[in-house]
């Protein structure tokens, strides 16, 4: 029987429930324990797919195309747990849903209500993740207790409880406990209300998860205890991790959490042999050590926005674990570009973006970058760059452009593909997902795969313009992937460059700490080339 594990968040928002969620999945599964995890945003957006990085973060793409919270990239970064569609859900996607089926008629004449129909809704949700080989599903709810927008989420939740048997349903709640400097201390009152709050509705947690900057004592674990209706050694911290978010995993495992959870639902009996977490211990062991450190430019719209590039910035992270190396990021704002800032960068990253704002800067630091040879690592938007200043300062095209930003430009390099013409809608309908590419043998990308068939996540509407394709390999750029039917570029690079690559996919979504994505690990090992005489730290 399928176990649910919900987790809740109280006192303010950003706490880190995604990372403490998907590092208890994490725990699980070294645990032997197969799951799943899922997140409900309780906001009205169908999915985050038209939400500005500035609003959100970057979009996280799976592998059946769902663009996702970036909380979903913390669950595939920790855990090997499938996600699909299923594993996001939003208000907006539950209300269209409940919606669709009324206009159809299939509530029989009823009125249409938030319980039972939309909680309903809300719990096939949740169940859509169960199978006969799912022993665990980790359900994360987005938004703060005591929001208006969260209520049905919880109420959902606690109807699940009592559906499903309460001893198959455990509920932790992840709270704030300030500290304050004046008094030299923590206070709970924060979270005695949070929790209050919970069980006016009906939620009494199991497990209480506290952030805190100190370490809790006795006194202090006893009293949220006693006023949060749990026993104290439910009451786990969780230590800010100063240093690196692998450490969450670490510090929770050493706090008990998932004994607590295992004994919960087993009795102690089955899962109880503490996990392996030997190839964690080794990733912070090798960030901690880094041998050498290499600077990264990485140039685009939002660079100066943490959560903008975050799969990015984490994969580069997981480079710099297997190359053992500190990877030290120079964010750019791509319209504030001077060129003086890349002079002594390692490698130069153009991400993937929308909008022409900045894009004349980025198409600046590909030339740089091609110029200098400087490693270069260009990521769908970041791709299209690449072609286009490659036919503007190499063959000449000084009008060449994408017709995203200059629709009438004469030299149209990069362009919409035939499907994408009378598309009006702006939600789900790009090109979407994961999707084969073959790669030719002599490329350098095939030497970083070591694979000539490989499938990669795409999020693109513009595509490279194959009526210059001929042209720009006379000139010396190497088509090194495509479609399988050869229609589509996928992948571009320089032959005559220490390390120049363009992907019309991104590489970013399939990077893990454990198992870093070969072209990330390509381009940092090409940056501690170019560093070259590297001084040791
Ligand atoms: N704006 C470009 C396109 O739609 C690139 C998209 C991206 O970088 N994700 O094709």
């Amino acid at each position: 029987m399928t176990k649910h594990i919900f987790i809740t968040g109280g006192v303010v928002s950003s706490l880190g429930k995604g990372l403490t969620a998907a590092s208890l999945g994490m725990l699980l599964e070294a645990r032997g324990l197969s799951i799943r995890m899922q997140k409900l945003d309780p906001y009205l957006n169908i999915d985050p797919g038209t939400m500005s990085p500035y609003q959100h973060g970057e979009v996280y793409v799976l592998d059946d195309g769902a663009e996702t919270d970036l909380d979903l990239g913390h669950y595939e970064r920790f855990t090997s747990g499938y996600l699909s569609k299923n594993s996001s859900w939003t208000t907006g996607k539950i209300y269209r849903n409940v919606l669709r089926r009324e206009r159809k008629g299939k509530y029989l004449g009823k009125t249409v209500q938030v319980i039972p129909h939309i909680t309903n809704e809300i719990k096939r949700a949740i169940r859509s993740l169960r199978g006969h080989h799912v022993d665990v599903v980790l359900t994360e709810i987005g938004g703060t207790v005591g929001d208006i927008e969260s209520l049905p989420f919880l109420e959902a939740i606690r109807q699940f409880a009592l559906d499903t048997g309460r001893e198959n349903c455990l509920f932790i709640h992840l709270t704030l406990l300030p500290y304050l400097k004046s008094s030299k201390e923590l206070k709970t009152k924060p979270t005695q209300h949070s929790v209050s709050r919970l069980r006016q509705i009906g939620i009494q947690p199991d497990i209480l998860v506290c952030r805190t900057e100190h370490s809790l004592n006795n006194i202090e674990r006893d009293k949220i205890g006693l006023f949060c209706n749990l026993e104290s050694r439910n009451v786990i911290e969780e230590k800010d991790a100063d240093f690196s978010i692998y450490e969450v995993p670490i510090t929770l495992q050493q706090h008990g959490l998932d004994q607590r959870v295992i004994e919960f639902f087993w009795r102690n009996l089955e899962y109880r042999n503490p996990p392996d977490l030997t190839a964690w211990f080794d990733i912070l062991d090798r960030l901690r050590h880094p041998l050498h450190e290499v600077t990264i430019a990485v140039v685009g719209k939002y660079a100066k926005h943490k959560d903008a590039y975050k799969s990015i910035y984490e994969s580069l992270d997981h480079a710099g674990i297997k190359n053992r190396v500190n990877v030290r990021v120079r964010g750019i704002p791509s319209d504030e570009l001077d060129l003086s800032q890349l002079k002594e960068v390692n490698g130069i990253l153009v991400p993937g973006g929308f909008g022409d704002r900045g894009v004349e800067g980025k198409i600046e630091a590909v030339r740089f970058a091609r110029e200098q040879k400087i490693p270069f690592f260009g990521i769908c938007l970041g791709m299209q760059c690449a072609v286009i200043e490659f036919s503007r300062n190499i063959l000449g095209f000084h009008e060449a452009n994408s017709t995203e930003f200059e629709p009438t430009t004469r030299h149209p390099v990069i362009t919409l593909m035939d499907a994408q013409r009378n598309v009006t809608d702006k939600g789900g309908t790009m090109r979407l997902g994961s999707q084969p590419t073959v790669l030719i043998s002599t490329s350098q990308v095939f030497k970083c795969y070591g694979n000539t068939h490989i499938s990669e996540r795409h999020r693109h509407r513009f595509e490279f313009n194959n009526n210059y394709r001929e042209q720009l390999h006379n000139h010396g750029l190497l088509i090194a992937g495509t479609s399988p039917d050869g229609k589509l570029v996928e992948v571009i690079e320089l032959p005559n460059h220490p390390w120049f690559v363009g992907v019309q996919y991104h590489p970013e979504f399939k990077s893990q700490p454990t198992k870093p994505h070969p072209l990330f690990d390509g381009f940092i090992a090409a940056a501690v080339q170019q560093h070259g005489k590297q001084k040791i730290i």
